[in-house]
């Protein structure tokens, strides 16, 4: 052993030599062997088809538009997208464009049919709103030997003045009360479409319309309109039949984010409430609050109509609003109509026209800083009103049936005595929101007029009801 040991020792040193030699040959082969592994793992994506890359400028300045064609008979793909100044903005295009890849490429390498051939397509389309803002809609269709034709689509907003990319939660300035507007209203188009009726999943529409951001990410924005994507058998059994929903922008234009507003708002739009439907059979009156709103009484009066689900009309001084906005805000989100009283409460058939103008339209103004649209409704105050104070009011002009006097008397408890003496189907009655005694007395109205099997509906409401056939 001894022997042994020294032996060892005194091995030869060319024996020594050759063996680090070994590890070091051992150790390079195991490396090289790593990187050159990883290495082709790098370079197989690119090469899973040779393609032709071609660029040219759209006719958006700043807006290139990219194909991608492949050259290879047996995967055939034409892929179009769109490349921007922003690199970020291009690399989140990138990787949609090139997991579509990937999925068509694996799609056709499980496919065991040679002669047979399936196909990748991305189409692009490009829609400017504002001078600023590029919405790109990549519809890609997919087949392949056994799947059928599938269109699928994925939108990209482009902000050019921020480089980056915007999606719908940024569209709608973060608002969760936007975004269940914009779901109720995109459900009803789909369900109010007669084409579509039958053809429609109704669970599946229920679903995918939900509040939910996700649901609406797939949009395009122009100046006219913004629409939402669905993708085929989404919705329905049959790819004949996948729907897009267009909303006119003036429409929606209340609740987009202030940069993305064109300024224009249809008369009747997403905050608009629902017309009810009203049995013309049915007993109705009209509770109209005028000189609000008042940041005590206004509160008291809005708490009450709710307890006895009552909607009326609140018509409003400008110069009011302008200090008290969000009780404007209250009165509207609630349900109520806003009406325009004036901007300071003169006697208008007094007035010249352009004073007159100036009355209406600053108030209207305020009305429209606060809850995004113009009032609906206008009553003179007085009820002082001639041809030509009425050929300056947009909306039409409201008066009353029924006059509590409360401003008279601002006795809370004359107020129901008022009501009572006067009562009658169809009633518009007038109050004012700004008395303590008018709060403190509308309870008792309230339970009244219930009780005799009243409906509690706004003036406009009451406009639109047709004669009783009864
Ligand atoms: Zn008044």
């Amino acid at each position: 052993m001894t022997r042994y040991k020294k032996r060892k020792k005194r091995r030869n040193p060319i024996i020594d030599f050759m063996l680090a030699g070994a590890v070091i040959a051992l150790t390079a082969a195991v490396v090289f062997f790593i990187v050159s592994g990883n290495d082709s793992k790098k370079t197989k994506e690119p090469e899973l088809a040779a393609s032709d890359i071609s660029k040219e400028n759209s006719t958006f300045e700043g807006i290139r538009i990219v194909a991608d064609v492949s050259n290879d008979p047996k995967i055939p793909f034409a892929l179009h997208y769109p490349e921007t100044d922003s690199s970020e903005f291009n690399k989140k295009v990138l990787s949609y464009v090139k997991s579509a890849k990937k999925e068509f490429l694996a799609a056709m390498d499980n496919e065991t049919e040679d002669n047979e051939l399936g196909e990748l397509n991305i189409t692009l389309e490009t829609y400017p709103h504002k001078d600023n803002f590029y919405s790109f809609v990549l519809a890609k269709t997919m087949s392949t030997n056994s799947a059928d034709e599938k269109t699928t689509y994925k939108t990209f907003l482009y902000d050019k003045e921020q480089a980056k990319a915007v999606n719908i939660a940024t569209l709608l300035d973060n608002n969760t009360d936007a975004l269940e507007l914009l779901a109720d209203n995109v459900q009803t188009n789909l369900s109010d479409n007669e084409e579509l009726k039958n053809a429609l999943i109704a669970d599946k529409v229920e679903t995918l319309t939900a509040p939910k951001w996700e649901n609406f990410e797939r949009f395009s924005i122009e100046d006219d309109a913004l629409k939402f994507y669905f993708n085929d058998y989404e919705l329905t059994a049959s790819a004949n039949d996948t729907p897009t929903v267009s909303i006119p922008l003036s429409f929606v234009d209340p609740i987009l984010a202030e940069r993305f507003q064109a300024g224009e708002v249809a008369a009747t739009n997403i905050l608009t409430p629902k017309p009810r439907e009203l049995d013309p059979n049915g007993k109705y009156v009209a509770l109209t609050f005028d000189d609000g709103p008042d940041p005590n009484s206004t509160k008291q009066i809005l708490d009450l109509l709710d307890k006895y689900n009552a909607k009326a009309t609140f018509f409003l001084l400008g110069n009011r609003v302008q200090y008290y906005p969000e009780m404007v805000q209250e009165e509207f989100k609630r349900g109520h109509e806003i009406g325009n009283h004036s901007w300071s409460h003169p006697q208008l058939t007094k007035l010249n026209v352009e004073q007159v103008q100036q009355e209406v339209n600053r108030t209207d103004d305020a009305i429209k800083a606060a809850i995004g649209q113009p009032s609906s409704v206008f009553r003179p105050p007085y009820g002082a009103i001639n041809d030509t104070v009425r050929a300056q009011i947009p909306t039409p002009v409201e008066l009353w049936s029924i006059d509590t006097l409360d401003w008279k008397h601002k006795n809370a408890s004359m107020l129901l005595p008022a009501v009572q003496n006067a009562m009658h189907n169809r009633a518009v009655i007038l109050m004012h929101d700004i008395h303590q005694s008018t709060a403190d007395g509308l309870d008792s109205v309230l339970a009244y007029l219930q009780g005799q099997g009243y409906e509690f509906i706004t003036v406009s409401e009451m406009n639109a009801l047709p004669k009783a056939t009864n």
